[in-house]
């Protein structure tokens, strides 16, 4: 079906008109990748994104690894933007999502033993959206590496500012009891955490409490993009 509606309506990429795809060749490759992983609590360059050994001892139950494809900037914020607030055109996130896992593929291709779960989206804004693109980019994260999807793992209890749009202490404050989950979901689990945008990590670093408290085992983190 789609391919019939294809033929007939060709896509045109969003950023230049070209005929064929949602985001032509050349666009994507126009998307600025990070130039290095980051340790998840001090932000600093960290070998293949895992969390510095004296930053997993300064705090508890933070994820071991961060890994991102994306600078949040240029092309890849305007995709964002655009699947968040015009519901048809999520397409455009699946494609940014292939892209990163065939980006990304060899820092997550080992995790198949864990569980993918997208971090929730408040009720009032999945009321607004009608999706959660989270779960959009775990699936693509799921069917990829053939990995389990769960998205009803977590579930946010609190409705939060969009992180991205208050600075730093006021992130941690806004993230604090935002999940739920229960132990016979978790327990014993490795989970991949799955959002579309990290910023500082405090999202991510609360989902992982809220996971490890609820006795997972371990918590790694994929963000298709990165603020920086
Ligand atoms: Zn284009
Ligand atoms: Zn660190």
């Amino acid at each position: 079906m789609d391919n019939i509606i294809n033929k007939i309506f060709p896509p045109k990429c969003i950023f230049c008109s070209s005929i064929g795809s949602l985001i032509c060749e050349n666009c994507l490759s126009d998307c600025d990748l990070i130039k290095y992983q980051r340790c998840i609590l001090c932000g600093k360059e960290s070998t293949d994104g895992y969390t510095h050994p004296h930053c997993l001892r300064s705090k508890d139950n933070l994820p071991i690894q961060i890994i991102s494809t994306y600078e949040y900037s240029g092309k890849v914020r305007e995709c964002i933007r655009k699947s968040k607030y015009y519901s048809r055109q999520f397409m455009v996130l699946k494609i940014l999502a292939r892209e990163a896992l065939e980006i990304s593929y060899e820092l997550l291709k080992d995790l198949k033993d864990f569980i993918c779960v997208p971090i929730p989206i408040s009720i009032n804004r999945y009321k607004t959206r009608g999706f959660n693109q989270t779960l959009v980019i775990a699936s693509i994260v799921g069917r990829t590496l053939k990995m389990n999807v769960k998205e009803y793992i977590l579930k946010r209890i609190k409705d939060t500012k969009a992180q991205h749009s208050i600075n730093k202490e006021e992130r941690v404050k806004n993230v604090a009891g935002s999940f739920q989950t229960k132990k016979e979901y978790v327990l014993g689990k490795k989970i991949l955490l799955i959002d579309d945008i990290s910023t500082t990590g405090s999202t991510f670093i609360e989902a992982s409490r809220t996971l490890y408290n609820a006795g997972a085992k371990e918590v790694r983190c994929f963000s298709l993009s990165k603020k920086i």
